[in-house]
């Protein structure tokens, strides 16, 4: 959903900073008490990190559900949520969200979409993705296309000489990819690593092992210590190896897989109380330091927090109810099942058979 600059703030009971798993999941809760949401994602795509990091590797721990990809969780998600139509605004940041005098919240992002919302429900996570950079003199200087954070397309890497930065799965993931045959036409892929040991999958580390025999990958143990280029083009990068020997190692791109940093970005100035750059929460609700503004996920910190999804799947149901006091402060909010109760049949537009 795009916005327009400029347009009247968008009214609604919660807005979601977030559109990870826990997001997601937290659309559907409030879905199930009524309660309208809007949710504001940094990111192209939902599915924060089990897209952007492992979108197809396995995940084993969801409950009920023997195994399913990243990828995956997030479209059933996606699809669980449909019935409440929940408006998504992507590629905006949510930057500033700032107390009104009526009780309500001033949320804005940085596509100018602005909403007065009387809750706020941070599911930022490990904050916005920030790609780990590699510090060398002269990187800056190139041109996007000849060092990158993410895999290039195939028309850019065809022919050209592939170094990738990293030890990780991210790293490796990108060695594997450019280097199959018939992917991107690359006319040969290195990977720089500090050592000859990788902290990744371990298929991956095996499928790495076959490529390395086969010449398609060439591995060089040793950190990036300068760069060789003329007229803003990158022709090689040095490599300082374990043995103190540096190497040169001709080179067309640099593709950095070092990792993400969690940055908490914004969400760090809105005067929420925060413990080593988590948001601190009641296990109640869920709720942060303001009133009204609550925080799921990996994003939030209480005495036994553990940085699962299933975990934030059950803080996102208990804010919910959180939430609901303040959207519904006359009622007295009931725990219904979806099993049984017709109101809920209703809002999720299904008719199941009546139980015997
Ligand atoms: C390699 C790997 C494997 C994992 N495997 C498992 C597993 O098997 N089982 C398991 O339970 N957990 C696993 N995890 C952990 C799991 O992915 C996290 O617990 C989960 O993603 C947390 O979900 P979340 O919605 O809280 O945050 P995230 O997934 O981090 O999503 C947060 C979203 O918020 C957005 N955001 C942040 N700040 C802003 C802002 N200011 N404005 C707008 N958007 C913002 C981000 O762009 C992001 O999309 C794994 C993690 C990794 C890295």
């Amino acid at each position: 959903m795009t916005s327009t600059p400029g347009a009247a703030p968008i009214e609604t009971d919660a807005v979601i900073v977030g559109a990870g798993p826990v997001g997601l999941f937290q659309a559907f809760e409030l879905g199930l008490l009524e309660i309208r949401a809007h949710i504001v994602d940094s990111l192209a795509v939902p599915g924060g990190q089990c897209v952007e990091l492992y979108a197809d590797k396995p995940i084993y721990d969801i409950p009920g559900i023997q195994v399913l990809t990243g990828r995956e969780l997030t479209a059933n998600l996606l699809k669980q949520i449909e019935p409440f139509k929940v408006p998504m605004h992507l590629n905006q940041e949510v930057t500033r969200v700032a107390k009104r005098t009526d009780g309500r919240f001033d949320v804005e992002t940085s596509g100018g979409t602005c909403f007065v919302a009387k809750t706020v429900l941070v599911a930022g996570g490990v904050g916005s993705f920030q790609p780990r950079q590699l510090k060398v003199e002269g990187l800056e200087k190139l041109r996007p296309e000849q060092v990158c954070y993410r895999i290039p397309e195939p028309a850019q890497c065809a022919g050209k000489k592939l170094l990738i930065v990293g030890g990780g799965d991210e790293a490796l993931d990108a060695a594997i990819q450019c280097s199959s045959p018939g992917s991107n036409g690359a006319a040969g892929v290195a990977l720089v690593h500090r050592r000859d040991s990788f902290n990744a999958q371990l298929t991956s580390i095996a499928r790495l092992g076959q490529l390395r025999e086969q010449g398609a990958v060439q591995f060089i143990a040793g950190q990036v210590a300068a760069i060789e280029a003329a007229a803003g083009r990158l022709s090689a990068v040095m490599v300082l190896g374990a043995d103190g020997q540096t190497r040169r190692v001709a080179a067309d791109i640099v593709l950095v897989r070092m990792g993400v940093s969690p940055k908490l970005g914004p969400i760090a100035d809105w005067g929420l109380a925060l413990e080593r750059k988590q948001i601190a929460v009641d296990t109640e609700k869920f709720e942060t330091s303001t009133p009204g503004i609550f925080a799921v996920g990996d994003v939030n910190t209480y005495p036994g927090k553990k940085k699962l999804i299933l975990c934030g799947f059950h803080e996102a149901a208990l804010a919910a109810f959180g939430v609901a006091r303040y959207v519904f402060p006359e009622q007295a909010i009931q725990l219904q099942y979806t099993t049984t109760s017709t109101r809920l049949h209703k809002l999720l537009g299904v008719n199941p058979p009546t139980l015997p």
